[in-house]
C-alpha cells in the first residue's frame, strides 16, 4: 500500500517538535492548549504534528522572541484573519459567528462557531493550512484579496 506524505501529515511527536523549537515539551503543550496550533490526536490521545504545524509554531516563537508578543497578543493577531473569505464569503451565518464579531483567537480555537464550520475538520481547512510566514502576517490577515492566497495551500509532495 502506498502512503502519501505531505507537509500536513502528522509525523512529528511532541518531543521532536520541542527539540526543533528549542523549548520544553510543556511549552509546545501550552501553545496547543491555547489554540495556536492544532495537533493531530491518536486514539490514545497522543499528539502528533505536521511540518506545517511546526512552521506555525516557529512563527509563534518568532513573534514571542523577536517581536515581543505574548500568547494573548498572538491570538488577537490571528483573530484578524478573515476566515469567512475562505468559506464562501460573508453571509448571515458568518455575521452571527463570534469569530466575526469578537477578538477571541484564531477561528479554529473558538467554540460555538457558525453552522458552516461547526462540524468542520479544521486541520483540513484552507484557513488552517495557509502557509504562514511571520514576515507576511499582513498577507494572511488581508486574506485572499491579496496575491491569491488560496494558492498558498500545498498539494501532496511525495509518496512513499
Ligand atoms: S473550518 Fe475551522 S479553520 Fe476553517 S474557517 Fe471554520 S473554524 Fe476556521
Amino acid at each position: 500500500m502506498t502512503t502519501t506524505l505531505d507537509r500536513y501529515s502528522p509525523i512529528l511527536g511532541i518531543g521532536a517538535v520541542a527539540r526543533e523549537l528549542g523549548v520544553a515539551v510543556g511549552t509546545v503543550r501550552l501553545y496547543e492548549n491555547r489554540g495556536l496550533v492544532l495537533a493531530h490526536r491518536t486514539a490514545t490521545r497522543q499528539r502528533f504534528f505536521s511540518m506545517h504545524d511546526l512552521e506555525r509554531l516557529r512563527c509563534v516563537r518568532k513573534m514571542i522572541t523577536e517581536h515581543g508578543l505574548n500568547i494573548k497578543g498572538i491570538k488577537q493577531i490571528m483573530a484578524l484573519i478573515p476566515c469567512w473569505e475562505y468559506r464562501g464569503g460573508l453571509d448571515d451565518d458568518c455575521r452571527g459567528c463570534p469569530v466575526y464579531s469578537e477578538m477571541i483567537g484564531p477561528c479554529w480555537s473558538v467554540r460555538r462557531v457558525g453552522a458552516k464550520c461547526r462540524n468542520a475538520d479544521c486541520r483540513q481547512c484552507d484557513v488552517y493550512r495557509m502557509r504562514v510566514s511571520c514576515d507576511h502576517m499582513k498577507d494572511v490577515i488581508h486574506g485572499p484579496r491579496r496575491r491569491g492566497m488560496l494558492k498558498a495551500v500545498d498539494t501532496p509532495e511525495r509518496s512513499i
